[in-house]
């Protein structure tokens, strides 16, 4: 149960989480990610803004300095695999 996931992955689960298709395990080892990351949680949090405003609501945005590095962390982490 101790396996890590990657920022890449917890983005995947997140929108999967959405969508109720997370298994046990998955919720787990996002719960984890999120515990430890912050870019993460702060990704969640605009997520599930987005998710319920889609509609009404242009996205809010996210700090110009946060955004830049989760994109920056997302593709060093598609880099390495
Ligand atoms: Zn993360």
């Amino acid at each position: 149960m101790g396996q890590k996931i990657t920022c890449a992955q917890a983005v995947d689960y997140l929108s999967k989480k959405e969508e109720g298709k997370l298994t046990l395990r998955q919720r787990y080892q996002l719960w984890r990610h999120l515990l430890a990351c912050s870019l993460c949680r702060l990704f969640r949090v605009q997520t599930k803004h987005l998710t319920r405003s889609l509609r009404q609501v242009p996205p809010a945005n996210m700090p110009a300095g946060d955004k830049a590095a989760l994109i920056e962390k997302l593709a060093a982490e598609k880099n390495t695999g």
